[in-house]
């Protein structure tokens, strides 16, 4: 069989980022906030206090063991809180530039998000209900470590590989992009704030 050589062949590929990226998870947290100090009891700024601390100590499972902190300071079950979460999680308000952008850009689109599995995976069924994103992505990668140690372990020779493509231009497009700060060493890795598109 002959081999197709392709002639500096581009595949472009952009990496969006979910919270406070497509979705304006900053405003989120605001109302959960004030439902979970109603439910607990405690003061809005006690919640955010256990929030905060939980995030400070880098605690991969940020949010179930948030409501089990609320839980043991106001004596409850930590479910009552884990619903509160995911039940206002329709509420969310999306980023409707940064979804435009993402429609118009060419060349394959990863969402990539860090968090925990059930909270991001309600988050992203909520999107797709209300954006259809699902039909323009490639792929939906969920990862509890780091994003940038997950984009360079895909890194080999001045490309990105991926399920068996190779990129030679990656935009990666998140509202932190200090997190990226070691990949740009790479020159086919441009970075893109959400504010730059609004
Ligand atoms: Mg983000």
């Amino acid at each position: 069989m002959h081999k197709t050589k392709s002639k500096n062949k581009e595949r472009q590929l952009i990496i969006i980022d979910l919270d406070d990226t497509l979705i304006d998870t900053y405003s989120f947290k605001n109302i959960i906030f004030d439902k979970l100090a109603l439910e607990s009891g405690l003061t809005k700024k006690e919640i955010e206090e256990i929030y905060q601390e939980i995030k400070r100590k880098g605690n991969k499972n940020l949010l179930s063991t948030f409501c089990l902190e609320i839980g043991n300071k106001s004596n409850k079950d930590k479910n009552i809180f884990e619903k509160t979460i995911l039940s206002a999680v329709k509420t969310i308000k999306i980023n409707k530039e940064v979804l435009n952008f993402v429609k118009k850009t060419k060349g394959d689109k990863i969402l990539l998000t860090q968090g925990e599995t059930k909270f991001q995976k309600a988050k992203i069924e909520f999107l797709k209900e209300k954006t259809k994103i699902d039909k323009i992505l490639s792929d939906i990668v969920i990862t509890k470590n780091d994003k940038a140690q997950f984009i360079s372990s895909k890194i080999k020779r001045n490309k990105f590989i991926f399920k068996g493509k190779s990129y030679n231009t990656i935009t990666i497009l998140d509202d932190k992009l200090d997190l990226f700060y070691d990949l740009r060493m790479y020159p086919f890795i441009g970075l893109i704030h959400p504010k730059e598109i609004e």
